[in-house]
C-alpha cells in the first residue's frame, strides 16, 4: 500500500511562557516563543535587556516573582545553577507552586537533582534541559534540547518547547539531561583540543590555518566514522582490535610530544594522553583498541 503523506503536526495552542534570563541564549529562546505565537513574559537581572523582546511583543516583568506568576510554563536560562538557586531564594514559598519550571541553564547532574528536589518541595514540576545549539541555531532544524525530570510536565509542554528545536527526552532522573549534555560537550571540547594543537603545530612553520583546515576537517570527519565501532566494542566488552592497537599508538605518541617540544608548542594538552597509553600497555592491554581506554578512565 502506498504510504500516505502525513499531515503536518498541528500548531501548538498558545501557551503563556515566562523566560527568566535574557542573555544571548535566553533572548533567543524568548524570541522563538514569540515568533511561534506564544504570549511571553520576560525578566532579566539587568532590565535593559528586556527592551528588544518587549519590542517584539513580550511583557516585561519587574521581578522574578512577577514573571513566575504570569505563566504556567517558566523557562530559566541563567549563567549558572547558583544563579537559579538565588532566583528561587528570592521567591515567596508558594510562588512556584503549580508551575512547571524548565531549567535550560548549563549545570551538573547533581545540581539538576538538587533543583528538582527543591522545586518539587515547593509544589512545582521540574524539567531540566541541555541546549545543543548556539543562540543563532535556536528554532532551526539543526537545534535540539535534551530534557529529563518530570515526564508528565514535559509531555504537557512538549509542543510549546518544540518551537526551540528538536526535543529529546533522556529520562525521569532529572540529572540525565545534564549528563548527556556534558558528554556531548566533552566530545566537542576533545575535538577542539586536537584542532587547536594541530593548528598551533603547523603555525610554527607559517602554514596558513585556513589552508590546513581544508585537510583537517575531512580527516577528522573520516575518523569520526570509527566512533560506532568503538562504541560497539565498549558495549560488548570485547576490545581486541585489528585496526590500530594501543601498542601502536603508544609507540607513535612520543613522536608527537617530541615534535611539539622541538617546534616550541606546549605539550600540556597531550601529555595526559601519553600517560594513559602507557598505563594501558603496562596493565596488559597492548593488543586492544581505543575502546579499552573507556574502561581505564572509569574510576568507580
Ligand atoms: P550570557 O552571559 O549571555 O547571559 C547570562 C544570563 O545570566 C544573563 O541574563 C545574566 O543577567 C544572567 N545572570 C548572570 N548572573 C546572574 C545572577 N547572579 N542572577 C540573575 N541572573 C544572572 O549567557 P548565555 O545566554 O549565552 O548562556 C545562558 C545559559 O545557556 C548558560 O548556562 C550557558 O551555558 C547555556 N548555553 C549557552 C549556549 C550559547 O551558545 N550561548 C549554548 C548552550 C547552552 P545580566 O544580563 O543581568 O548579566
Amino acid at each position: 500500500m502506498p504510504a500516505r503523506p502525513s499531515s503536518p503536526a498541528p500548531a501548538p495552542a498558545p501557551t503563556p511562557v515566562s523566560v527568566l534570563g535574557l542573555g544571548m541564549m535566553g533572548s533567543a529562546l524568548a524570541s522563538a516563543f514569540l515568533r511561534a505565537g506564544h504570549p511571553v513574559t520576560v525578566w532579566n537581572r539587568s532590565p535593559a535587556k528586556t527592551g528588544p523582546l518587549v519590542a517584539q511583543g513580550a511583557l516585561p516583568a519587574a521581578t522574578p516573582a512577577d514573571a513566575v506568576a504570569a505563566s504556567p510554563l517558566v523557562v530559566l536560562c541563567l549563567l549558572t545553577n547558583d544563579n537559579v538557586d538565588e532566583v528561587l531564594d528570592g521567591l515567596d514559598g508558594g510562588a512556584v507552586a503549580g508551575k512547571t519550571l524548565v531549567n535550560l541553564t548549563n549545570g551538573t547532574p547533581e545540581q539538576a537533582r538538587a533543583l528538582s528536589a527543591r522545586a518539587t518541595a515547593l509544589g512545582a514540576r521540574y524539567v531540566d534541559g541541555g541546549i545543543m545549539a548556539v543562540p543563532q541555531m535556536i528554532a532551526s532544524p539543526a537545534a535540539y534540547v535534551l530534557y529529563s525530570g518530570d515526564e508528565e510536565a514535559y509531555e504537557t509542554h512538549r509542543s510549546t518547547l518544540a518551537v526551540l528545536g528538536g526535543t529529546r527526552w533522556t529520562g525521569t532522573d532529572p540529572g540525565l539531561a545534564a549528563l548527556y549534555d556534558l558528554g556531548l560537550l566533552t566530545g566537542m571540547y576533545g575535538m577542539f583540543t586536537g584542532v587547536v594543537q594541530a593548528l598551533a603545530l603547523v603555525r610554527t612553520e607559517n602554514i596558513g590555518a585556513e589552508e590546513y583546515a581544508e585537510l583537517l576537517v575531512p580527516w577528522m570527519t573520516a575518523m569520526l566514522g570509527g566512533v560506532p565501532e568503538i562504541a560497539r566494542a565498549v558495549d560488548s566488552g570485547s576490545h581486541l582490535t585489528d585496526v590500530s592497537s594501543l601498542a601502536v599508538s603508544q609507540a607513535a605518541f612520543p613522536n608527537f610530544l617530541s615534535t611539539f617540544r622541538a617546534q616550541g608548542v606546549s605539550t600540556e594538552l597531550f601529555e595526559p594522553f601519553q600517560a594513559l597509553l602507557d598505563r594501558a600497555v603496562e596493565e596488559g592491554y597492548a593488543g586492544d583498541g581505543a575502546s579499552r581506554m573507556v574502561e581505564l578512565l572509569i574510576k568507580r
